[in-house]
């Protein structure tokens, strides 16, 4: 996979060895459901891209999901989403700038064969979308032509459910990318009975969590990119990819990076949940 990231998340004894080294830590602790966590961010002294901040951002959205997922089981709450259920997995999923090109350099570094094959599936569900008339915003956002106005994000996902389109990493029932599936995938599950997310009998509600990292990542590529928010649908991350490379080129002060992200972080968590930055 991809190494020697300027941004990676610490042990809190890596931390601490690292103490006086070359590596900068900025600490971020959130309180998670009155639960304390603290992440140690390591940073070095090169410049990162958007897709540098990725893992960190999965470790936090692992956390906090896991966090809601544990106490809700606790409380006697059932929760059918796991490994190996795919029930989502021709819903619509957007994924953010960064997410994109992280997906790529994954996708990539496992074989040229891999690379093609998926480049492939890709095109094919690219093909599926345009001849199905897409809602007029999501051409926008794939052609990069300004939109009217703008579309009920509901209205483009019934469209979307109405395709029928599996996700191409979906692979005889299993997602094939599990560790570095999207965030949206991460972050939506159900409470309730498993049967109705295939229209079955029953009741499921979505679980809201107290702080989503795929909206933290969108706006964090926003403010460092100059644009609008944007998020790329996920069959057509890797030939978006491919169409914007240079903006994959793009770097910045990692500790500049990180300090954005958790600004960012602090300012949903005055509405969300307690988020402080703690001495590293
Ligand atoms: S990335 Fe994986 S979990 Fe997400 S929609 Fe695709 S197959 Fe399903």
């Amino acid at each position: 996979m991809v190494e020697n990231l300027p941004i990676t998340v610490l042990s809190e004894s890596e931390a601490a060895d690292s103490c006086g080294g070359d590596a900068a830590i900025i600490g971020l602790e959130l309180d998670i459901l009155s639960e304390p966590v603290c992440f140690h961010i390591g940073i070095t002294k090169k410049e990162a891209r958007l897709a540098d901040i990725v893992p960190l951002v999965r470790t936090i959205s692992a956390k906090i999901t896991g966090t809601v997922v544990e106490r809700i089981r606790r409380e006697g709450g059932c929760i059918p989403c796991r490994r190996g259920c795919s029930a989502c997995c021709s819903f619509l999923v957007p994924m953010s700038i960064p997410e994109a090109f992280r997906l790529r350099e994954e996708v990539l570094a496992v074989s040229k064969s891999y690379w093609r094959r998926m480049q492939r599936l890709s095109l094919l569900a690219a093909q599926c979308i345009l001849k199905q008339k897409p809602p007029k915003s999501f051409v926008c956002q794939t052609t990069g032509t300004p939109a009217d106005s703008p579309v009920e994000p509901n209205v483009v996902s019934s469209w979307y459910a109405n395709l029928k389109l599996a996700c191409p990493f979906h692979y005889k029932g299993l997602c094939t990318i599990y560790e570095q599936r999207p965030l949206a995938c991460r972050e939506y599950f159900v409470k309730g009975s498993a049967g109705v997310c295939r229209g079955g009998r029953g009741a499921a509600d979505v679980v809201e969590v107290p702080m989503r990292m795929a909206d933290v990542l969108g706006q964090l590529a926003s403010e460092l990119e100059g644009t609008d928010v944007e998020a790329v649908m996920m069959p057509l991350a890797l030939v978006w990819c491919e169409e914007n490379l240079d903006r994959d080129k793009q770097r910045w002060p990692a500790a500049m990076m990180v300090e954005r992200f958790v600004k960012i972080v602090k300012t949903i968590e005055q509405k969300n949940f307690t988020a402080v930055i703690a001495p590293a």
